[in-house]
């Protein structure tokens, strides 16, 4: 029998806000162990939390990119759970006034993937397991998070894929996360389940915990999808169940049985007061939203004549794609910034981490500088390239690079009478040409293009060349 997957994502994704959200302890990354705490994020009796608006503010922004409803009125409640990285025994979350709900998120495919919700809530501490040992590191408790809930749209794992990407970079354009998960500020809940093609009924679903990388995604849900094939083929059951993945061996083993809401004794966190957004203060989240990677995307094809494939490269990194619009500033074309950017300069940004830091020693005030140069015939593609490759390396200006000979470009007749020169010096490529073989009016040009030392326009020199040489 044909069996086809059906899949949910929970994400959660942690917010750069500076501080915490219910104290004002740092949410930096890393540091000494159980240094950026404080009595309320260990959770010491009798201390009061308060919640950082800012992270309402980040939840709705999220919300609002991805086509959420956004609740004027919201709470926090109790996740009851014992666990020694709560030092509470509780996590203080949202179950059922999420903050956003009912949105969703456009694949390339057309389908809509929908969000169930998204709700606020803490991170926990981290466990540390040495030498049959425990230790425990609260540094990231209480740094914000927002869990993404997806319905069980995905019908792969390509699809699957391409949301996280996909919602990865709008967050990322939002700047509200780095959204990394490598370093686990992104990270994922994958539910897995399969049916008979043509059923319409779902069967029981495994949720596999914490998944930190596409390619461990993709694995697992592969891993998973064909245990669950087994059993059902075997006559046996699939049972409903907590797993993790084993990312050595390549497969997904039982942690816990799943548990129901019910186990965690939900109630209102009676600390809290409700979260009230007004009507108003969402319309001015909407407003203040950057322009999101679709948008600017569409944009680039339709107004800036880019190819599709161009324009998706420079927007996947949102920096390249911020460099990129400070650099064409009043420019009439784009074409010759975008094939800069993907040519000279990615070849310098090697692996795809490199090209989100964009860490280059060119300012975008430069770059726009010497397009402007070039787009006004003061200098050749040739000389920009060459500019450019020097300010990229040295990390110079372009005034400092170009000499006063590079500015001055070629009139006419400067042009036509070294054209002249290189048609009587090379008689052999004239005769080559002259014979049939196209090619040989390259040794020409290139004889021009030396001597001007790259200040002539190659297809004009070209012009001139093959009219005195058929002359
Ligand atoms: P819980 O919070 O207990 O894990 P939820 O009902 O909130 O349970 O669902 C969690 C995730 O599981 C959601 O992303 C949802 O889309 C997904 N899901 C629910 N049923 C199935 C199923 N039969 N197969 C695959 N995924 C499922
Ligand atoms: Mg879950
Ligand atoms: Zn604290």
């Amino acid at each position: 029998m044909e069996y086809e997957l059906v899949m949910g994502l929970e994400t959660h994704i942690e917010l750069s806000t500076n501080t915490k959200i219910f104290c004002s302890c740092t949410t930096e990354f890393g540091g000494e162990p159980n240094t950026h705490c404080c009595p309320i994020c260990i959770g010491l009796p009798g201390t009061m939390p308060k919640l950082n608006r800012e992270v309402v503010k980040y939840a709705i922004m999220v919300g609002l990119a991805t086509n959420c409803d956004i609740a004027e009125i919201a709470k926090m409640d109790r996740k009851n759970y014992v666990y020694p990285d709560l030092p509470k025994a509780y996590q203080i979350s949202e179950y059922d006034m999420p903050i956003c709900e009912h949105g969703h998120i456009e694949l390339s495919n057309g389908r809509k993937i929908g969000l169930t919700r998204i709700h606020i809530e803490e991170d926990a501490g981290k466990l540390i397991h040495d030498r049959g040992q425990t230790f425990i590191d609260y540094n990231r408790g209480g740094v914000p998070l927002i869990e993404i809930v997806s319905e069980p749209d995905f019908r792969s794992v390509e699809e699957a894929i391409e949301y996280l990407e996909r919602l990865q970079l709008i967050v990322k354009y939002i700047g509200v996360s780095d959204c990394k998960m490598q370093e686990g500020s992104m990270r994922c809940d994958v539910n897995v389940s399969v049916r008979p093609v043509g059923v319409k009924e779902f069967g029981i679903r495994t949720e596999i915990k914490n998944m930190n990388s596409f390619t461990n995604i993709s694995r697992a849900v592969k891993y998973e999808m064909q245990r669950q094939i087994d059993l059902i083929e075997n006559g046996e059951k699939v049972v409903q169940e907590t797993r993790r993945f084993d990312d050595v061996l390549g497969v997904t083993e039982s942690m816990r049985g799943k548990e129901d809401a019910h186990d965690y004794r939900y109630f209102r966190e009676p600390d809290l007061v409700t979260i009230k957004t007004t009507k108003e203060e969402i319309n001015a989240i909407k407003d203040s939203l950057p322009e999101l990677p679709d948008k600017r995307l569409a944009r680039y094809i339709k107004d800036y004549g880019l190819s599709e494939v161009d324009a998706r490269l420079i927007v996947k990194y949102k920096r390249v794609a911020d460099f990129f619009e400070l650099s064409t500033k009043g420019l009439k074309s784009y074409k010759s910034c975008s094939n800069l950017i993907l040519s000279l300069i990615f070849s310098k940004l090697d692996s795809d981490s490199e090209k989100e830091e964009f860490n280059i020693k060119v300012t975008a005030e430069d770059m726009n500088e010497l397009l402007n140069l070039l787009e006004s015939g003061k200098i050749t593609n040739n000389i920009a390239k060459r500019a450019l490759e020097d300010m990229l390396n040295t990390g110079k200006n372009v005034k400092d690079i170009l000499s006063d000979d590079d500015l001055k470009g070629l009139d006419e007749n400067e042009l036509k009478s070294i054209c002249d020169q290189a048609v009587k010096s090379n008689p052999l490529a004239v005769k080559d040409y002259l014979a049939g073989k196209e090619k040989a009016v390259k040794a020409l040009i290139g004889f021009v293009m030396k001597t001007t030392k790259g200040r002539a326009d190659a297809r004009t020199a070209e012009k001139f060349i093959i009219d005195m040489i058929k002359k």
